[in-house]
């Protein structure tokens, strides 16, 4: 066989059906893996595409068997094993030979990453792939992140390899350095928040409404149908109508309801922190999921204080008012999101494509929605506009706001926690509020620290009339 187009490094859940999809579009693809008795599993389950792929044992032959100059696809876990990967390739390879990262890397990572490779002279591009293992198999949505030369050099693999929106490709360029990672955990933290809001709407169902699994699963079914279509509501569907084949149970029910991260989630928030870009939703499931790994805290709470809200009457709220507040939950959500990308595309001087990352959300990702197109054509027209003032989806939001405040208010009532359709609601009215109480927290500022305040009255930077009376005791 030739010497391979592209290489894949990692032949785990991700790597080995990124394999598959490049030797699947007709490219030949040489593979690696740390373990090489994974390998030959590997070209077996390949079958057919086998053809296209050679496996290779050996770092050094793998190498060999790439065409030059060389693009090396990593697919490892992010953080030591990619700069572990890189440190161990980098002697291998010539000076244009590069080195793609598509694990989830922290984009600090990427950024330093970027750096080292442009001091040495050597390219790097780093490229979030969302989709999980369908998604790499069949069609991910990918960021990148680098040069535009260095993205320019495999765009036409990356774009063959994605998903399609009617056509088009949904792999698109992010900026420099880090930003495509930065894109991707962007992606992640409004994945977290949109399953979140679901997860709440199950809650008010299955705790407030008594409904069983299989009710639940019918809502969400026909729910895909109107605003909220979209793949996260489809496979909510499908795992709620799913039976344990081992008891015979409602799945969901046999569930232990302790959430796992892998912690892109807090790596949005965390940079929303540092932006100054409030993302209260995505705060809010981030918590929720720290809050259901703390079960034994979770069953002492309960076990002391009983239920703490009133039951929620018969008939207090329709499935049509929680469809309701699902759907300007999603909006919020996803204008916080694109929001913290218009602040750090400022902060990190990326041309970050506002637009396009809605159209690159479109398909082959796991927030892939139908909504994700309206935000597009909103962005298209206003790339820096909150996503919330833009007149469609304030529209949206005007005609859904209410069934958000009261499936809120209601399932708080009830003391059932909805974390995330009460931030989101929170974010909605402080928004939309002249006037908030910031000017008491800094009366309080300047009362304890000097700090000064601006007045209503006239320009410039102003004190009270306390800081004289209570520094001189
Ligand atoms: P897996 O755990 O399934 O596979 C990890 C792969 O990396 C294996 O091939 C493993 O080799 C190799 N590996 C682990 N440690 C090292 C190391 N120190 N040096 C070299 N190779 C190493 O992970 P995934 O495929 O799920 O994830 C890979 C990346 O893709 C991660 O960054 C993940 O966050 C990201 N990702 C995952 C998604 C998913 O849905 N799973 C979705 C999107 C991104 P070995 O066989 O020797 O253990």
């Amino acid at each position: 066989m030739s010497a391979a187009e592209i290489g894949v490094i990692g032949l785990g859940t991700m790597g080995a059906m990124l394999a598959l999809n490049i030797a699947d579009n007709g490219f030949a693809v040489a593979v690696h893996n740390r373990t090489a008795a994974r390998i030959p599993e590997f070209m077996e389950k390949a079958g057919d595409l086998a053809r296209r792929i050679t496996g290779h044992a050996e770092l050094e032959d793998f190498v060999k068997g790439l065409a030059s100059p060389r693009n090396i696809i990593l697919m490892v876990p992010a953080g030591d094993a990619v700069d572990a990967q890189i440190e161990q390739l980098r002697p291998l390879l010539d000076v244009d030979d590069m080195v793609i990262d598509a694990g989830n890397a922290n984009f600090h990572d990427s950024e330093r990453r970027a750096k080292a490779s442009e001091e040495a002279g050597v390219p790097f591009l780093g490229i979030g792939v969302s989709g999980g293992a369908e998604g790499a198999r069949f069609g991910p949505s990918i960021m990148g992140g680098g040069t535009p030369e260095a993205w320019d050099r495999v765009a036409h693999i990356l774009k063959a390899i994605s998903a399609k929106y009617e056509g088009q490709p949904c792999a698109t360029y992010m900026g420099t350095g880090g930003a495509g990672h930065f894109v991707k955990t962007v992606h992640n933290g409004i994945e977290y928040a949109d399953m979140q809001l679901i997860a709440e709407a199950y809650g008010v169902m299955r705790d407030g409404m008594g409904m069983d699994a299989a009710a639940c699963g019918a809502v969400f079914d026909r729910w895909n149908k109107g605003l909220l279509q979209s793949y996260l509501i489809e496979i909510s569907g499908k795992v709620s109508a799913a039976t344990d084949p081992e008891t015979g149970n409602p799945m969901l029910d046999m569930i232990l309801d302790r959430a796992g991260q892998k912690g892109t989630g807090r790596w949005t928030v965390i940079e929303s922190q540092m932006l100054g870009a409030p993302v209260p939703v995505i705060e809010a499931a981030v918590v929720a999921r720290n809050m259901s790994a703390q079960r034994d805290l979770r069953l002492a709470g309960a076990k002391a204080f009983g239920p703490t809200g009133g039951a929620m009457a018969d008939g207090t709220l329709s499935l049509d008012d929680l469809e309701q507040a699902l759907i300007a939950g999603k909006v919020l959500c996803y204008a916080q999101g694109f929001e913290l990308l218009i602040k750090a595309r400022a902060e990190y001087d990326w041309d970050l494509p506002m637009a396009e990352i809605a159209k690159v959300w479109r398909e082959g990702c796991i927030i892939r929605s139908a909504m994700l197109n309206d935000m597009a054509s909103a962005l298209t027209d206003a790339p820096e506009q909150n996503l919330a003032l833009a007149p469609y989806f304030a529209d949206v939001l005007r005609k859904n706001v209410a069934g958000l405040r009261k499936v809120a208010v209601v399932a708080m009532g009830a003391g059932q926690p909805v974390p995330a359709l009460a931030a989101a609601l929170n974010y909605f009215d402080t928004l939309t509020s002249a006037r908030t109480t910031a000017n008491m927290l800094q009366a309080q500022r300047d009362y304890f620290g000097a700090h000064s305040f601006e007045r209503t009255d006239k320009d410039g930077s102003h004190h009270g009339p306390w800081l004289d009376q209570h520094l001189q005791g």
